[in-house]
């Protein structure tokens, strides 16, 4: 069997009136964070460990942030679009594990509502996803509640088409 591994790591700044969007489902109002996109942060780090996983490149290569294409762009439709391609090569997500790093807000009650976002991007049962969240203890730029950081690692699965 053909397995693929890959991890992917993004980190956003905090910014005053902008949505906070993590993984297709949007938590606040106020503060969300700057991006040229929805900068949704931990779908951008799930973005590229599929993109680590299959050796292509990262998400800048990808969808360039300097693309008025991308300008608020919807990060959940650009994840199903980039999941569509990788899925029609006969890859299937065997899980993904993904780790937010944020100070603020609490994550915890919105942990399964992402998990069922995720889930339902990549088309798979809400057991193959993994949301965890950490403060970091208010060390670091995290800490500071300057931005926050999220990691992914994902593995996939070739199958015979
Ligand atoms: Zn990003």
């Amino acid at each position: 069997m053909n397995y693929r591994i890959g991890h992917g790591i993004d980190v956003h700044q905090f910014a005053k009136n902008r949505e906070l969007w993590l993984g297709g489902v949007k938590l606040s109002d106020e503060d969300g964070l700057l991006g040229h996109s929805d900068a949704d942060v931990l779908t951008h780090a799930v973005m590229d460990a599929l993109l680590g996983a299959l050796a292509m490149g990262d998400i800048g290569e990808h969808f360039p942030d300097n693309d008025p294409k991308y300008l608020g762009a919807n990060s959940k439709e650009l994840l199903v679009s980039l999941w569509n391609k990788i899925k029609k090569d006969g890859w299937v997500l065997e899980n993904l594990d993904c780790t937010i790093l944020a100070q603020k807000p609490k994550i915890s009650p919105y942990k399964n509502a992402i998990r069922e976002s995720l889930a339902d991007a990549f088309g798979v049962e809400i057991e193959r996803i993994s949301v965890k969240a950490t403060t970091t203890e208010k060390l670091g730029f995290v800490g500071r509640t300057e931005g926050i950081q999220a990691e992914a690692v994902v593995l996939l699965r070739k199958i015979d088409l």
